[in-house]
């Protein structure tokens, strides 16, 4: 893959400019490099990452956007839009998750840039309640192996130390037991999943949550992924456990509007159970040369375009909109787990557990290395993501996959691709996309170590050593 495709066709800038181009000019540059890209995904065969797809909404996020873009959402007094919209995103998000089942405390949220934002407010919040609350001084955080990565960083940029609980291999789900005996007198919180990443499954959040209230540490749900369509499986027919608000002990949950919220990227919602929780990380500095100063989250100055945007999502498509768009997901989901349970070769990752996957699906093989199928299938424009441990590869169902033939044409190439992989395992054949994807055996070396920091440097330097146009 040329990661750099553009240095061949359009001038590369190494310095800012002299003279400014025409602006017709650039559109068009931007455009057709936007065409293209879009093209990779509107075939229906790239699992997640453009939850809605639908060039309409874009454009009309694009013009809800456009009229707040300039605004700067730190400065109120300018732009009392921006309370309203982000107080409703607020209320309309605490309405999904069943804020009105609890009684005891006044639940509350922020609206943060994404998911990891989400987690990270949320980390920062448990971390300052327990120091002030319980005088936490060495907190820790407890996350089963499935939690998202984001707490992993979140706990290694707030010095909190995390401890990772192994799943129950069988089901994929949180192991209660495990999660118990890693919690002591500093642990600040817990999590579980709905559904996780990696399987779309849905930990056990009721006993998880019973498990935090008896200890006396907080309890976060992550439904970065399924905050904005497991609350309409009930509808479309699904039993799912209870995730929200109404289980008791949950104190916390994450839900991305940027995912099946259909909002722009850059936008998420973050749930208190206690609004005490969320003044915990508030921050304000009043003794300042520079003035009073404070914000409500991490950010200081905050795009007006995406508060406005992701309340334009939410509005124009209520309950019916989500409600529709979810039941032609779910029933795409379980018509293409049909394909992957129609081979005996296959295995998804916790089928037929009371969590099991509803819209977000992995599968495995314990016939052939699983790789060798994205090797066959990456070619004719399928991109699934790599998983390890085992290795194994996830279809998140968006609304591109609903269209009409794109299950018709994964049953097809499924097939073919299987046919493919027993070939390559017979022969003993090493998969490519497994060198990428795959487990690393015995943990990091530094060779790999130094790869994925070079990885990382070419994203943002290489621009400037490309050869010239
Ligand atoms: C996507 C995701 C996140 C992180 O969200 P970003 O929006 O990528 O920052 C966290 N948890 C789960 C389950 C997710 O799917």
């Amino acid at each position: 893959m040329n990661d750099f495709p553009y240095a061949e066709r359009f001038s590369v800038n190494r310095t800012l400019p002299e003279s400014g181009r025409p602006r017709s000019d650039v559109l068009a540059e931007m455009r057709s490099m936007a065409q293209e890209e879009d093209a990779f995904w509107e075939t229906g065969k790239v699992s997640g990452t453009m939850y809605c797809g639908d060039h309409e909404h874009y454009d009309f996020l694009a013009d809800a956007f456009g009229m707040f873009a300039h605004v700067n959402a730190l400065q109120r007094d300018m732009c009392p839009s921006q309370t309203k919209f982000e107080g409703e995103v607020i209320a309309m998000a605490l309405d999904l998750m069943h804020a009105d089942a609890v009684t005891d405390t006044e639940p509350a949220g922020l609206l943060t840039t994404g998911g990891t934002g989400s987690i990270l407010h949320a980390l920062v919040a448990y971390r300052e309640h327990a120091r002030e609350t319980r005088g936490v001084t060495r907190p820790n955080f407890v996350k089963p192996e499935t939690g998202h990565a984001a707490f992993d960083k979140g706990c290694h940029l707030f010095g909190i130390e995390l401890r990772v609980a192994p799943v129950d291999p069988k089901t994929t789900l949180a192991d209660v037991d495990a999660m118990a005996a890693l919690i002591d007198d500093q642990t600040i919180a817990i999590m579980g999943s709905a559904g996780n990443y990696a399987y779309g499954t849905i930990d056990p959040i009721a006993e998880l949550a019973a498990l935090a209230a008896e200890r006396g540490v907080g309890m976060h749900v992550d439904g970065c992924l399924g905050g904005f369509i497991l609350p309409f499986a009930e509808d479309a027919g699904l039993d799912i456990p209870l995730f929200d608000f109404r289980v008791p002990g949950v104190t916390s949950i994450s839900a991305d509007t940027h995912k099946y919220g259909y909002a722009f990227k850059g936008s998420s919602t973050l749930l208190f159970r206690d609004k005490a929780l969320r003044q915990a990380q508030y921050f304000h500095l009043l003794d300042w040369s520079g003035g009073k100063y404070m914000s409500p989250g991490m950010e200081g100055s905050r795009s007006g375009g995406l508060i406005a945007s992701t309340w334009a999502s939410m509005v124009s498509l209520g309950r019916e909109g989500y409600r529709e768009h979810a039941r032609e997901i779910f029933a795409t989901a379980a018509a293409m787990m049909d394909v992957v349970r129609s081979h005996p070769e296959l295995r998804i990752m916790g089928d037929g557990t009371s969590g099991a996957p509803t819209f977000c699906f992995s599968f495995t093989s314990d016939e052939f290395e699983i790789y060798h199928l994205v090797d066959f299938l990456g070619p004719k424009g399928w991109r699934f993501n790599g998983q390890q441990y085992p290795n194994a590869i996830h279809m998140a169902v968006t609304r591109p996959q609903t269209r009409a033939g794109v299950v018709e044409q994964f049953t097809a190439d499924l097939a073919e691709a299987i046919a493919y992989a027993k070939q390559k395992e017979s022969s003993g054949e090493q998969a490519y996309a497994g060198a990428i994807y795959g487990g690393v055996a015995g943990g990091l070396d530094q060779a790999t170590a130094d790869f994925i920091v070079a990885v990382m440097d070419d994203m943002l330097d290489k621009q400037q050593s490309l050869p010239p146009a």
